[in-house]
């Protein structure tokens, strides 16, 4: 399957997908969007009301946040690919759960796996959560207040990380930056929070 078929069977199954109770509430399922070669891939929560309208990711105000971020650091939207822990919004953006990450993630360790980013990006408390552990990192866990901007790199092999992302090695995984921001959201009702958010990705213009 080349990569454009292997995209195409993910939409397919999140569209079909009821492994969770959210696919009752959602109206559109947010797959994810952007360049199948992106070297630089974000991770947010779960999609909100406007994203759920839409299908969409990361289009509402917190998508504005992002935007004038990636600007700030001339990264054009398009480059980059954009994907969320969950694929269907939970009613009132409630925080997700356990049950639903873990149904879940199996469509973003996929698309982690086909696109082979050099940086991933987490959003947040729930991706970097999610995402440190997988790459390797648990130990290393802290806030998202203490964490974020900071660069980790996982020594990932197949031994030290048990999870269908490392186990099926298709792809070679080669070396990879985790970089966890906070969520955008904060930002859309707090501007002290803004600053912070462009402070830290100027790590993204350096690296
Ligand atoms: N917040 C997220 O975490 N993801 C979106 O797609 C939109 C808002
Ligand atoms: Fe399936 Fe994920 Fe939607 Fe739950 S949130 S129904 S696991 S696609």
């Amino acid at each position: 399957m080349d990569i454009g078929q292997e995209f195409r069977k993910i939409k397919e199954e999140v569209i079909s997908c009821r492994k969770c109770f959210l696919y009752k509430t959602r109206t559109y399922p947010v797959i994810g969007e952007g360049s199948h070669q992106a070297k630089i891939m974000f991770v947010g929560e779960s999609p909100g009301v406007q994203e759920d309208k839409t299908g969409h990711p990361f289009c509402g105000a917190a998508g504005k946040i992002l935007d004038d971020l990636l600007e700030s650091v001339s990264i054009k939207r398009e480059d980059v690919y954009i994907a969320n822990i969950l694929k269907c919004r939970p009613p009132s953006n409630r925080d997700p759960q356990k049950e639903e990450i873990e149904a879940c993630v199996p469509y973003l360790e996929k698309q982690i796996e086909i696109i082979n980013p050099e940086i991933i990006c987490p959003l947040g408390r729930f991706a970097m959560e999610f995402l440190m552990e997988k790459f390797g990192l648990k130990d290393q866990i802290q806030g998202i207040s203490k964490i974020h901007g900071k660069v980790f790199e996982p020594q990932v092999t197949a031994e030290d990380v048990q999870s269908s992302l490392f186990e099926q090695k298709r792809r070679e995984i080669k070396e990879v930056k985790i970089i966890s921001f906070y969520h955008p959201a904060v930002a859309t009702y707090n501007s002290n929070m803004k600053e912070i958010l462009k402070k830290d990705f100027k790590i993204l213009e350096k690296i």
